[in-house]
């Protein structure tokens, strides 16, 4: 996960007049061995609510492939989130963390003032000390988001959490499941710092409905599988559709088997300054965590077969103030 390359403009796609929306397009981005559709961070938005940070990857066969291999690299300053549609990914960290993933539950890492930790995917020989599945799904399908945390909380501990079931709710056709905060009466138990909200519509049929928006949250809706219309724009894979605050519902029709995510929260109030692994207020305390990472000090990240990544050179030019 790098986001040196932030400051890649990406064109606006035209939507339909009358319409306050704003639909952008994914910039591709190499990850180990796979290649992301990156949405977020744009260069003039650089986050929605406190999410700063939206890959989706797949649906890719890793059978045979290395699939996701992540080696060991650290954080600061934010939340990863690991949603999977399909596939099988173990995450490790430097807390000693080993947890394997499936489609449907939540990896949230809550980094603080500093975690490592590598993700990769499930084969026949990645050592785990729990007892293996019997069957891993040879396909990956995912997405991986960041949530900035807030500058009261952005020094604590790090922490690691699994969920393995989530609330679900319909809404007409669509299985909603709420992995962040709260939608349509399905409330996430996963650690929050700011108000936001991170749900999965899944089309089971052909659906339509009018989804409860919160007014005061900003949010951003993309498509991972299928197509879907959003308020009259047309959305598929590497399309992210952006909606500002102040509406109480979006219109959203999808045909069987499309699935949508819908992120949002409160615009963040802070200025964020993102290099590599990290989420910051100044380039001093990027260069103090790069300094740290290179000396060892976020700890090992036991498990993983591999060496950990070497952070990016460092450039002051990229550590100039954000835009926003
Ligand atoms: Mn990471």
């Amino acid at each position: 996960m790098s986001t040196v390359e932030a400051d890649v403009e990406v064109p606006d796609i035209p939507v339909p007049e009358n319409n306050d929306l704003e639909l952008t397009a994914a910039r591709n981005a190499v990850v180990g061995d796979l290649t992301v559709r990156r949405m977020l961070p744009l260069r003039l938005r650089r986050s929605v609510g406190a999410w700063c940070f939206v890959d989706h990857y797949g649906p890719t066969d890793t059978d045979g492939a290395a699939g996701m291999r992540v080696p060991p690299h650290p954080h600061i300053g934010l939340q990863t989130v690991t949603w999977l549609l399909r596939g099988n990914v173990v995450h490790r960290d430097s807390l000693g963390s080993e947890q394997l993933i499936r489609p449907g539950q939540l990896n949230l890492m809550t980094s603080g003032r500093g975690i490592a930790h590598a993700e990769e995917s499930l084969t026949q020989t990645t050592p785990l000390t729990r007892p293996r599945p019997a069957a891993s799904d040879p396909v990956l399908h995912g997405v991986q988001l960041w949530v900035a945390l807030p500058d009261t909380s952005r020094h604590g501990s790090p922490a690691f959490e699994h969920h393995s079931t989530l609330p679900q709710t319909m809404l007409d056709g669509f299985a909603v499941t709420a992995f962040m905060g709260e939608l349509a009466g399905a409330n996430s138990p996963a650690t929050t710092f700011t108000p936001i909200l991170g749900a999965e519509l899944a089309a089971r049929r052909h659906a339509s409905h009018a989804v409860p928006l919160n007014p005061d949250f900003e949010h951003v809706i993309f498509v991972a599988e299928g197509r879907a219309e959003v308020n009259d724009v047309s959305l598929e894979p590497g399309h992210l559709l952006y909606l500002p605050a102040g509406r109480s519902q979006s219109q959203v029709s999808a045909a069987e088997g499309t699935t949508l995510f819908l992120l949002g929260g409160v615009p963040l109030a802070e200025k964020l300054l993102m290099w590599w692994n990290f989420v910051a207020r100044t380039a001093q305390e990027i260069a103090t965590a790069r300094a740290a990472w290179q000396t060892g000090e976020f700890g090992p990240v036991g498990g993983y077969r591999g060496d950990p990544l070497q952070a990016p050179p460092l450039d002051p030019a990229r550590l100039r103030p954000p835009a926003r």
